[in-house]
């Protein structure tokens, strides 16, 4: 049997079909290619950190149970048991990996000084404390502890908090119990409602 160009290409570029028109079939070497993509990877639930949506995702990471080996992320895929997504991931989901696995990726802080033009680099423990001394600096000057009427009220309205649409309900438990309840924040936002 002679293909067509057209046919020729379909078959190269659909992975999932069952019988190619050159007659073979390849159902069992595109089923072995990609259980091997995965046959050794430790499974990862997660969630999709780009949009407010939260999709479940699966992680697969190749080599974190060998000693001596740096644990990889090999393959991202949507969670079937997840109930928002069931499975699914839209076309910037699906690009997921990319962004785990990305030599692009910032993973130092970087600070640019009020008017400068350079980024500098500097490590976590100074980015805590400076956090730390602008946030307890802020409370003391802005604190407004009482309203036009003499009310006591204890609230922070110049500094605000958002979360990450990745967090749980139990990390925005603590969040307004660390923020509103204990330093008195007002603004206080997730990224689920954006
Ligand atoms: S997979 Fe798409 S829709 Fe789902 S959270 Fe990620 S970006 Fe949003």
């Amino acid at each position: 049997m002679q293909p067509t160009r057209r046919e020729f290409l379909k078959a190269g570029t659909l992975g999932g079909v069952a019988v190619s028109v050159l007659g073979f079939d390849l159902t069992p070497a595109y089923a072995q290619a990609r259980e091997l993509k995965i046959a050794r990877t430790t499974e990862t639930r997660s969630t999709c950190p780009y949009c407010s949506v939260s999709c479940g995702v699966i992680i697969h990471t190749l080599g974190d149970r060998s000693r001596n080996v740096r644990p990889t992320v090999v393959h991202v895929e949507g969670d079937a048991d997840h109930p928002i997504n069931q499975g699914t991931l839209c076309p910037k989901g699906i690009t997921l990996k990319q962004n785990i696995v990305n030599d692009r990726r910032l993973t130092k802080v970087r600070y640019r000084a009020p008017g400068s033009r350079v980024w500098e680099e500097r490590t976590w423990d100074w980015a805590i404390d400076r956090i730390a001394r602008l946030t307890k600096e802020t409370r003391d000057r802005r604190l407004i502890v009482k309203d036009a009427a003499g009310r006591g009220i204890n609230a922070l309205t110049s500094m605000g908090v958002i979360g990450g649409c990745t967090d749980t309900n139990e990390i925005n438990y603590l969040l307004v119990k660390a923020f509103r309840a204990g330093l008195g924040v007002i603004p206080i936002e997730q990224q689920s409602r954006i």
